[in-house]
C-alpha cells in the first residue's frame, strides 16, 4: 500500500484550551510530519521523526511554511438553501415563509437535488470544511442526492430527510407516517455507507404534529445510535408560538425530552434563550447547544452565552456552525470571527486556540465522533486542512509584523475565508486541487 508522507505546520488539539496559555492543550510542530495510509494516519510527529519510519518510495508533499489542521466541521446547516444565503428579511418566520419554503420545494426533483449536491460538496471543499451535518429538505430524493455525492467524494458527512408535517406550504409537508417510512429507508439505504451517518431530523417543534413528534420518538428508540438534529429557542415568536402549540410542555427543550428527543447525540441548533431548567437539562442529557453566529446576527435572533455555557455548574456541551443559508457564510473561520464579536457583546473573551478548537476537536466531540475526526492522531481518519495566513495581499502585509502562534491564528479567523485555505485533504486526498 502506497504511503504519503505531508509535511507542514502542525496544529491539532488533546481537549479544550483552558487559557490562551494553555500550551498542553494542543501539540504543535513546527516542522511536522503526517504519514498517510489507505485514507489513516498512521504516524504523526517531527517531519525527521516520520520520515525515518516512512518507506523510501512514500510520496512526499511538503506544505511549508503554512498550518496543517484536522478538517473543519460544520454541526449543522441546510443543504438544500444554497440559494436562500444572503436573502433579506425582517426575522426568522418571515424568512423561512418567504424565501426558505418555496426554495426548498424545488427538491423534490432529483435533478436539482443532485446539481446542487455537487454545488454543496465543492463549496464545503473550498472552505476546509471536511464533516459537517446538514438538513436535507422533506423530500427523500434530496436525502438520497446529499448522501450520494458524500459517498461519491469519501467524506464523513451526518444529514437526514427533515420530518414537518405543519405550519409550511403543502409541497413541504410529509405525514407522521411518511416522515417515518422516509427516515427508515434513508437509514437502510445510506447509514454507515462509505462514512455517511443518517440523523432523525424533526426541522423543529413548529412544523411537526404531536402524532409526528411520537414517530421521531419511534425512530430515536428503534436507532438509539443516531443523531438527532433540530432547532431550539432561537427567537422569541418561535418560543411563544411552540409553547403555543404544546401547552402540556414545561418549557421549549421539554417538548423534545417529552419524545426522548433529548439526549448524548441530540444537536439542537441555536439554544440561544435557554432558561436556566433548560440549560440544566441540557447539561444532565449530554445534548449539543450548536451555536450559529453569523445566522443568529443576520436574522438578529439574538447573542448566544458560549462561555457562560461551558462556566456552568453543569455545563452544556457547545457545537459550533454555519447554519447557512440563515448563515451568511460557509467558512468556519468567518464563523468563528463572528462568534468572537458575539462573546466581546457580551464581555467575555473567545481566545483563538478556543475558536480553533471548536472547529477541529470540539466539533468532533460535539458529534461524538473525536475518535475518527478532528485530530491529527494516529489511526484516525486522515482529514485534514491546509491554512495559509497570507493567503491575500492584506494579509501578507499584517503577518509581516505577526510574531506567534496566537497571532497568526487570530489574524486567520479574522480575516481569513476560503481563500486561505490552500488545500482540503478528505481520507488522505488532496480535494480542492480537482476542483
Ligand atoms: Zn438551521
Amino acid at each position: 500500500m502506497t504511503q504519503t508522507l505531508i509535511r507542514g505546520r502542525l496544529l491539532s488539539f488533546l481537549r479544550r484550551p483552558e487559557a490562551i496559555d494553555d500550551t498542553a492543550s494542543y501539540r504543535y510542530e513546527e516542522d511536522g510530519g503526517l504519514l498517510v495510509e489507505d485514507g489513516r494516519i498512521v504516524a504523526v510527529g517531527s517531519y525527521a521523526t516520520v520520515r525515518a519510519t516512512a518507506p523510501d518510495d512514500a510520496e512526499e508533499i511538503d506544505h511549508r511554511p503554512h498550518l496543517i489542521l484536522p478538517g473543519l466541521i460544520d454541526t449543522h446547516l441546510h443543504f438544500p438553501q444554497m440559494q436562500v444565503i444572503g436573502s433579506y428579511a425582517a426575522n426568522l418566520l418571515e424568512w423561512l415563509n418567504v424565501y426558505t419554503f418555496p426554495e426548498e420545494c424545488r427538491f423534490v426533483e432529483s435533478e436539482h437535488a443532485a446539481r446542487i449536491a455537487r454545488h454543496f460538496y465543492d463549496e464545503m471543499i473550498r472552505q476546509g470544511t471536511t464533516t459537517a451535518a446538514a438538513y436535507c429538505s422533506v423530500h427523500k430524493a434530496s436525502a438520497d442526492a446529499y448522501f450520494a455525492e458524500a459517498l461519491k467524494r469519501g467524506m464523513c458527512m451526518i444529514g437526514g430527510k427533515v420530518m414537518m408535517d405543519r405550519n409550511a406550504p403543502q409541497g413541504l409537508l410529509d405525514t407522521p407516517e411518511m416522515g417515518y417510512d422516509e427516515t427508515r429507508a434513508v437509514i437502510a439505504e445510506w447509514h454507515g455507507k462509505g462514512r455517511n451517518h443518517v440523523a432523525i431530523t424533526p426541522r423543529f417543534a413548529i412544523t411537526s404534529t404531536p402524532a409526528q413528534m411520537e414517530m421521531a420518538a419511534a425512530l430515536a428508540r428503534e436507532f438509539p445510535d443516531l443523531h438527532i438534529q433540530t432547532h431550539l429557542s432561537e427567537n422569541h415568536d418561535e418560543i411563544r408560538f411552540t409553547s403555543e402549540l404544546y401547552p402540556d410542555a414545561i418549557d421549549y427543550t421539554d417538548v423534545y425530552a417529552k419524545y426522548g428527543l433529548l439526549g448524548r447525540k441530540s444537536l439542537f441548533g441555536h439554544c440561544i434563550h435557554l432558561s436556566d431548567r433548560e440549560a440544566d437539562a441540557m447539561s444532565e442529557a449530554g445534548a449539543v447547544a450548536v451555536h450559529c453566529p453569523t445566522s443568529n446576527l443576520f436574522l438578529g435572533s439574538g447573542l448566544f452565552p458560549l462561555k457562560a455555557l461551558a462556566r456552568r455548574e453543569k455545563p452544556v456541551r457547545v457545537g459550533v456552525a454555519t447554519d447557512v443559508g440563515g448563515g451568511t457564510s460557509y467558512s468556519m473561520l468567518k464563523t468563528m470571527d463572528e462568534a468572537y464579536k458575539i462573546q466581546q457583546l457580551l464581555g467575555e473573551r473567545l481566545n483563538p486556540f478556543e475558536s480553533f478548537y471548536h472547529m477541529t476537536l470540539g466539533n468532533a466531540e460535539a458529534l461524538s465522533l473525536a475518535d475518527r475526526i478532528g485530530t491529527l492522531e494516529v489511526g484516525t481518519d486522515a482529514d485534514f486542512v491546509v491554512l495559509d495566513a497570507s493567503a491575500t495581499p492584506a494579509m501578507a502585509l499584517k503577518m509581516e509584523v505577526v510574531r506567534s502562534l496566537t497571532d497568526e491564528l487570530f489574524l486567520l479567523q479574522t480575516v481569513g475565508d476560503d481563500r486561505a485555505v490552500r488545500e482540503t485533504y478528505v481520507a488522505g486526498k488532496a480535494m480542492k486541487a480537482a476542483l
